[in-house]
């Protein structure tokens, strides 16, 4: 069995273009993990650019390794058959380190998962010299490590592309002076606390009051504190695109590259928004090498960033790239930053479907989460999308937003149709259908934005409006697509919680991803740390990091959405007027 499952990973590699096989010989082995199959991992830009990054240094050999896919799992559980890297299939306890880049906190089962099957302790405090050191990077690291403080050595609180080749390369430094790997290790561990963008759990105490919340956290041995984000000041300097091209991600051979980081708009809502300030736009030029350069191996690239039709210049790099035959997607759209000459490049590029993102039915509830949208906004761009003669329309919603009623509810299902009706007035071909999709997602109060003070809904009144949409919805001919309430509670829980949230992490390991039991034998509320509000004193498990976000604004930004303070007119906002 074991020679199925590396037989399968060299077919793997046999159908890539970019993969980096270097010689191990005196330097630090880096296994970079993706806690999710090749599938999901090998269409993440981050994963890639570490990939990248780490592999550009001379002295460092990264391999990339994966979840097993859903039909081996089972194997590797039966027969004990560790999770291997790809490059050359060994593994993970021949790495000195083994990196989680992590996306999602729904993985965060997975990883644990991985750490187990590959024969190496969970929790932190159980490995020792014998075992790779073991740490995590990626956006969940750096907007709520807490719940996963137990089973790392350390994450990567920031933007890695310069922090992780720094730490890789103290670990060989330390490791080639010191003999005693236990020390060695020992001393790597402690000089972390000196290196920007880097959290060591192990040096904080974290204590609890008796109301339940995080009363106090204690930094130890000198730790610093706050613990501050790595942030790349310069963008330019570091390739951000797709190093391994294979068909067998979700974008096929499209190789993807980032136009900057963060957006500007302020979403109450968007993770995204708040912990990438501030706002970095790589130049045209940087982007028109790295294009040209991906255009060599196939001709079609995925623009990806928070926002992509916001980037200042990219009417003039959609051309330019149109001009040299390149086909274009991109990531994220907003409805009020489409152009014609945008669209009708997307379409020219074999775009079927165009998205646009009303996230909220009324203009009421879309200006109490930011997003100020106008209808008229939202019908200037269906009669773009009209005229482009493109087949497909999704739109994108939240249900479950703060302050949304019944009204806000319909409104979804009223605004999908009006949209629709905009579509087919102004369609160029007057004789073709639109299909429209409307897309639901349940609101996730997530840390570092305005809405973290503010409680999720609870499960079933998710479940409810799901089922209400879906009628309406169905009635008015329209498709449906929404995500599942209860693994959208799930991941509220593991992103705000505390260090306590490890014990039902556990529990779902112990029960083979069984969480309906892990939930019923925690000894903890899980809507104590979602579906409740919060004063505005309270302590989040998050506040002893800084990210770029400041407390006092979000506070502010939160008044303003309940109606405590008056709205404020932005730029932006002003011109959309
Ligand atoms: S426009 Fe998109 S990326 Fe920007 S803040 Fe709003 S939701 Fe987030």
């Amino acid at each position: 069995m074991i020679w199925q499952f590396k037989e399968k990973a060299r077919r793997r590699l046999a159908r890539e273009a970019g993969t980096v096989v270097k010689d191990w010989g005196g330097k630090v082995r880096v296994a970079l993990v993706f806690p999710n199959t090749y599938y999901v991992g090998m269409s993440n830009l981050g994963f890639q650019t570490i990939y990248g990054t780490l592999n550009g240094q001379p002295d460092l050999v990264c391999e990339r390794a994966f979840l097993p896919d859903p039909d081996d799992l089972a194997e590797h559980e039966r027969l004990r058959v560790p999770v291997f890297s790809l490059e050359s299939q060994r593994p993970l306890t021949d790495f000195d380190v083994v990196a989680f880049s992590t996306t999602y906190e729904n993985d965060y089962l997975n990883l644990l998962t991985i750490l187990a099957l590959s024969g190496i302790p969970v929790e932190a405090a159980e490995r020792d010299q014998r075992h790779p050191v073991v740490a995590m990077g990626g956006v969940c690291a750096w907007s709520n490590p807490e719940p996963l403080a137990a089973f790392m050595d350390f994450f990567f609180l920031g933007e890695g592309e310069e922090s992780s080749p720094e730490v890789f390369r103290l670990w060989r430094e330390i490791h080639r002076t010191e003999r005693d790997p236990g020390a060695a290790r020992d001393r790597f561990l402690r000089q972390l606390l000196t290196v920007e963008g880097v959290y060591a759990p192990r040096f904080y105490d974290v204590r609890y009051a008796a109301t339940g919340s995080v009363a106090e956290v204690v930094a130890l041995e000198g730790a610093p504190l706050p613990v501050r984000k790595r942030r790349l000041a310069r963008p330019d300097d570091f390739d951000t695109i797709s190093v391994v091209r294979t068909a067998e991600t979700e974008f096929g051979q499209m190789a993807l590259l980032e136009v900057g980081k963060g957006c500007g708009r302020g979403c109450r809502f968007c993770l995204e928004g708040e912990i990438y300030r501030p706002v970095r736009h790589r130049h045209l030029e940087a982007i028109v090498r790295g294009a040209e350069r991906l255009a060599a191996g196939g001709k079609r690239i995925g623009l990806v960033g928070a926002c992509v039709s916001d980037y200042p210049w990219i009417d003039d790099l959609v051309r330019g790239l149109r001009a040299k035959g390149v086909d274009i997607s991109l990531s994220s759209v907003r409805a009020d930053s489409l152009s014609p000459d945008l669209v009708q490049a997307l379409v020219e590029s074999g775009t079927r479907t165009l998205t646009i993102a009303p996230e909220a039915g009324t203009e009421r509830l879309r200006t109490v989460i930011h997003k100020s949208l106008t209808e008229q906004r939202l019908f200037e761009a269906a009669e773009l999308i009209a005229a482009s003669g493109v087949p497909s329309v999704k739109t994108y919603f939240m249900i479950g937003l703060p302050t949304e009623t019944a009204e806000d509810t319909e409104g979804i299902v009223e605004l999908a149709k009006r949209i629709r009706h905009r579509i087919l007035r102004h369609r160029r071909d007057a004789r073709r259908a639109v299909e429209m999709t409307v897309g639901v997602s349940s609101f996730v109060p997530k840390p570092w934005t305005a809405f973290q003070w503010c409680a999720m809904a609870e499960v079933r009144a998710l479940e409810e409006t799901v089922e209400r949409l879906r009628r309406q919805l169905r009635k008015a001919g329209i498709h449906f697509t929404h995500d599942v309430p209860k693994w959208a509670h799930l991941q509220g829980v593991l992103a705000r919680g505390d260090r306590r949230v490890a014990e039902l992490l556990r529990l779902a390991l112990t029960h083979h991803g069984d969480w309906k039991r892990a939930f019923r034998e925690w000894p903890r509320n899980a809507n104590y740390y979602v579906c409740r509000e919060r004063a505005l004193d309270e302590r989040f498990p998050w506040d002893h990091f800084e990210v770029g976000t400041k407390r006092d604004r979000l506070e502010v930004e939160y008044r303003r959405a309940m109606g405590l303070l008056p709205e404020r007119t932005v730029r932006w906002k002003a011109a959309l007027a």
